[in-house]
């Protein structure tokens, strides 16, 4: 597999501090990779300087062996808080993100249902968000992001405010998605058990300053392997 996003020695500095040192890693396509630590290790930093929201103080990300200035529609983004528009309907949010690829209004119409309908959400179109359980409007989320078939799915603790069942049913979907689509993803997370269940690579992270210590692979049986418990020890005692 070729790698799709690549960072070269990025650093992110907010004023004079250092929330993330110089950082080089690959994203190949087609994988599902998640970022796992503490809070304020640098997670949503390294994240949203892939999106193109944070310019690294130093280094650079490559998409495709292209640099990246700015959030391009190669690069489709789910946050913990979905914020979707409260006037527009689930289908209204999906058409409303896809305006900008100049498509005509019926085939933003087929392309939202479309997307809608692949994460189980055909019979709740209709519906505002206000009607919508936090896990429906999770899935509106993330229909909003696939519908523009990005090359890279990001996603920013998206299933954090969700109750345990609901979360559960989340990650499956997610991985059903990830098998169907192969989008690549990189999915942020401080949970040991979410990152190795939905992930074939952790990359864990600590903070003071915000760096990477260390990328696994993802072997079948974590608990077994010795994995889940190597993991656990790299997080300390968070
Ligand atoms: P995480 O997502 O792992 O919790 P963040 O990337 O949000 O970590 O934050 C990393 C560090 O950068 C933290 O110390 C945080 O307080 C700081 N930080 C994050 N965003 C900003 C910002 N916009 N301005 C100043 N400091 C920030
Ligand atoms: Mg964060």
């Amino acid at each position: 597999m070729s790698d799709l996003v690549r960072l070269e020695g990025v650093e992110v500095r907010y004023g004079n501090s250092l929330a993330l040192a110089a950082t080089e890693l690959d994203f190949a396509e087609g994988s599902f990779t998640s970022l796992l630590g503490p809070t304020g290790c640098g997670k949503s930093t390294l994240l949203n300087t892939i999106a193109g929201f944070v310019t690294p103080s130093s280094g650079r990300v490559l998409m495709d062996g292209v640099p990246v200035t700015g959030p391009g529609p190669d690069r489709g983004v789910v946050f913990q808080h979905y914020a979707l528009l409260p006037w527009f309907t689930a289908r209204g949010n999906v058409e409303f993100a896809l305006k900008r690829f100049g498509l005509s209004r019926a085939e933003r119409r087929a392309r939202a249902l479309e997307s809608l309908a692949g994460v189980g959400l055909a019979d709740a179109a209709g519906k505002y968000p206000a009607q919508l359980s936090g896990g429906m409007r999770q899935r509106v989320a993330l229909a909003r992001a696939l519908a523009a078939e990005p090359r890279i799915l990001l996603m920013d603790e998206p299933f954090g405010a969700l109750d345990a069942i609901t979360r559960v049913r989340m990650q499956r979907l997610l991985t059903e998605l990830w098998q169907r689509t192969r989008t690549t993803v990189v999915f942020v997370t401080h949970d040991v058990d979410e990152a190795l269940a939905l992930s074939q690579r952790v990359i864990v992270m600590a903070a003071d300053p915000g760096s990477v210590i260390a990328d696994h692979e993802v072997t079948d049986d974590p608990a077994a392997s010795g994995l889940h418990s190597r993991i656990v020890t790299q997080l300390g005692t968070d």
